[in-house]
């Protein structure tokens, strides 16, 4: 099942013919202010529950051509946003090259794998622009995209045992960790608003089957009218897959339902500039086109 979220705060499956507002399955625990919501986490919780309900709603209702509806993120007010480091070794490869032309020098305590945090208010949808800081722009700081498969957490939970890990996932989509190469911690050089773009929509993870069976790809158009793809990548070449990932974070936080978890830059990134065209895209799960543009 493909879940979105759309218009105003709308829930919606997505079908073939387009997506079909499911939002009356919810019944009063849907809540239009996004800022009290707390729906979507539910949702994310009890998914198995709900899913009878939601798909007969899906096949009752009429599809509202995704041409004609205005796609969220998929995600509403997850706890945390958890992102993976040096999850790639061909990505660990070029960081050194990157770190010594943007930082001066290596840092090598980054060029292992590990998790940190982005801040949820950097969420923006799937045909939303990322929007360049003004001061990072004008400090001459380099941003960075990074192409990722983003896990999004159903039944969360601690100490999750390694052999469980997958079920506790609700689903994936595609996420852009966008990011400032500077020297600063990676939580502040990744957490301006629209640095975490993600979408069209989740897709559940048994319409995905095996996470490490995904190919993800990035390319830019360049406002020079130059296309280029920049970043290409088999998820079964991650260092720390998929359910290590689960388990290793949540042993370190406690997950809840709703948290996103970016899975780690392939290699390839570089930097974008106002007027590029960005068009990401995982298999089974979509793809996004965002703009870029000056703040
Ligand atoms: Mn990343």
């Amino acid at each position: 099942m493909r879940l979105a979220l759309f218009d105003d705060s709308r829930l919606g499956v997505v079908t073939e013919d387009g997506v079909v507002d499911v939002t009356a399955v919810l019944g009063s625990r849907h809540e239009d202010d996004p800022v009290t919501a707390g729906w979507w986490r539910g949702l994310c919780r009890d998914f198995v529950a709900l899913r009878p309900e939601l798909e007969a709603a899906a096949k009752a209702g009429t599809p509202v051509p995704l041409a004609a509806a205005h796609l969220r993120a998929p995600a509403l007010n997850p706890s945390k946003i958890i992102a993976c480091a040096s999850n790639y070794a061909e990505h660990v490869t070029e960081m050194h090259e990157v770190q010594e032309r943007t930082l001066g020098r290596v840092e090598d305590w980054m060029m292992s794998f590990d998790v940190f945090l982005k801040a949820p208010s950097a969420l923006s949808g799937p045909g939303e622009d990322i929007v360049l800081p003004r001061e990072v722009v004008a400090a001459g700081q380099e941003i960075h995209h990074e192409s990722e498969l983003v896990v999004v957490i159903g039944t969360g939970g601690r100490d999750i045992a390694l052999a469980d890990a997958l079920d506790h996932v609700l689903g994936y989509t595609v996420g852009l960790d966008i990011t400032v190469r500077a020297a600063a911690d990676r939580s502040r050089r990744k957490s301006y608003d629209t640095f975490a773009p993600v979408g069209p929509w989740v897709t559940t993870a048994d319409e995905v089957g095996d996470p490490a069976g995904l190919e993800i790809e990035l390319v830019r158009d360049g406002a020079d009218g130059t296309s280029e793809r920049r970043q290409h990548v088999h998820t079964r070449d991650m260092i720390t897959p998929v359910p290590a990932i689960v388990s290793y974070a949540s042993r370190l936080m406690t997950l809840l339902p709703g948290d996103l978890i970016f899975t780690g830059a392939p290699p390839g990134v570089g930097p974008i500039t106002a007027g590029d065209v960005l068009r990401a895209r995982i298999d089974r799960l979509g793809s996004m086109t965002l703009g870029v543009v000056d703040g």
